[in-house]
């Protein structure tokens, strides 16, 4: 049955697409998100899926990009999952229907599922229960998280996720509110707490030329990762203007519109920074 004032969308399908697709006004009823409560988690609100991923983690993977983020990055490439009103609502059963008809090829091809953003753990209950229905058809599980709400991912939650990636955008805190809006500190306390469980990890860290490409902030965060087990992989993201077109097409100021995509030469100086510091850097 449809919460009360939504429409009955058990019928829905979630189009298939990929993280450049535009997505705008799907569920214009959508509460924003302080008022926001998903129940039990059994529909949410997603924005598309993409097949066919090497992006998202090991192997050929589907990643399921769901509504909703806090965080306000300079260089968001979908800032249209945001909100939830931009987004599909959608049962979670549709999901995980959806999702076992391409369980046997990701099984043979070792990849899995990756649940990315927006960020997932805004809709903890949704995202926990599809982890856990992935995980019941032997699939690999990965959650890809800016960390900022890392204590809604509770341990049995995280007992599904087979891999965190996760985002640290800044190691210097003022860097950090620059460029997202919000502070850097919960993000790190989930990294060590991830590292204190074992949990596998591949850090990401995108690479904004005059932004986030200061060598003290570099080496903050190689410092603090290097010396985490957990941690197997960071992975550099050089800037690219890839969504800076949804800025526009949702009457969003887009600060970085004159800031060019990270150069090679730069890419190879903070790679070289993270693996001096002792990390498994690409
Ligand atoms: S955390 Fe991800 S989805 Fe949210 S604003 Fe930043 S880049 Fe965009």
């Amino acid at each position: 049955m449809a919460a009360p004032g939504l429409a009955d969308a058990s019928n829905t399908e979630l189009p298939e697409g990929s993280r450049h697709d535009f997505r705008h006004d799907l569920s214009p009823d959508a509460p924003e998100l302080e008022n926001f409560n998903e129940g039990d988690g059994a529909w949410g609100y997603a924005h598309s899926y993409e097949t066919g991923s090497r992006l998202d983690g090991p192997g050929i993977r589907i990643t399921l990009f769901l509504s909703g983020c806090l965080l306000r990055c300079q260089y968001c490439h979908n800032p249209d999952t945001w909100k939830l009103k931009h987004g599909t609502r959608i049962p979670l059963e549709r999901i995980v229907t959806r999702l076992g008809h391409f369980a046997p090829a990701l099984r043979s091809m070792k990849g899995g599922l990756t649940i990315s953003g927006g960020e997932p753990l805004v809709q903890p209950a949704f995202s926990g229960r599809i982890f856990a229905a992935a995980k019941s058809m032997g699939l690999h599980t990965a959650l890809d998280t800016a960390g900022l709400l890392g204590a809604s991912a509770t341990d049995d939650y995280l007992k599904n996720v087979d891999l965190v990636l996760l985002d640290i955008k800044s190691w210097d805190p003022e860097t950090y509110r620059r460029v997202t809006k919000q502070d850097v500190a919960p993000t790190l306390r989930f990294a060590e707490r991830l590292a204190a469980m074992g949990k596998p990890v591949w850090v990401r860290y995108v690479l904004v030329p005059g932004l986030t490409d200061e060598p003290a902030n570099v080496e903050g965060v190689a410092k603090f990762v290097a010396p985490m087990k957990n941690v197997e992989w960071v992975e550099v993201l050089p800037f690219h203007q890839l969504g800076s077109f949804k800025w526009k097409a949702l009457g969003l100021k887009y600060e970085l519109e004159d800031t060019p995509a990270a150069p090679a030469e730069l890419v190879q100086r903070v790679l070289g920074q993270f693996r001096d510091a002792g990390c498994n850097a690409r």
